[in-house]
């Protein structure tokens, strides 16, 4: 059901794209892979962490939670973290609860990972996960192509 809104939401769009010159369109498709930076094609298992409103998407190897390539640590004792089903506790000497944890790399989104809209519908695109409903909606608040040039640098990963 959602797929299938989003494809025709995505039809739509290229019918709008089609007035600037070819150039023009590719230039912004190169700036705009540079925005969002693809981490999950690496290989290998991913999850998505939520750790005191941060939203990152890690690579598990073993267990253990890699973020941008380091191990993540427990941030009172620096001991080791351990993924029980959706939530993250240290297993080290404090035990504490970290933040949450989910597979489904979809929840980057549901968890606000990014909050701009044109930054969204990127990540979906680009690591192929599904849309929320409100992401659906008509571009009403989109972002004028120009402003978002010149603020989306300001956005962490
Ligand atoms: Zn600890």
């Amino acid at each position: 059901m959602k797929r299938t809104i989003q494809t025709r939401l995505l039809e739509f769009e290229e019918e709008e794209q089609k007035k600037p010159p070819k150039v023009v369109v590719r230039k912004r498709q190169r700036e705009k892979g540079q925005i969002w930076r693809k981490t999950t094609r690496d290989g290998g298992k991913w999850g998505v962490i939520r750790f005191d409103g941060t939203v990152l998407f890690v690579r598990v190897i073993d267990g253990q939670i890699f973020a941008h390539g380091v191990e993540a640590l427990c941030k009172w004792c620096e001991g080791k973290l351990e993924i029980r089903d959706e939530k993250v506790f240290c297993k080290g000497k404090c035990k504490k609860f970290q933040g949450d944890f989910a597979r489904d790399l979809s929840a980057y989104l549901r968890w606000e990972g990014a909050k701009s809209f044109t930054l969204r519908k990127e990540i979906a695109k680009e690591e192929k996960l599904y849309l929320e409903s409100r992401d659906l909606e008509p571009m009403s608040y989109a972002p004028d192509w120009s402003a978002f040039d010149q603020y989306e640098e300001e956005e962490e990963f």
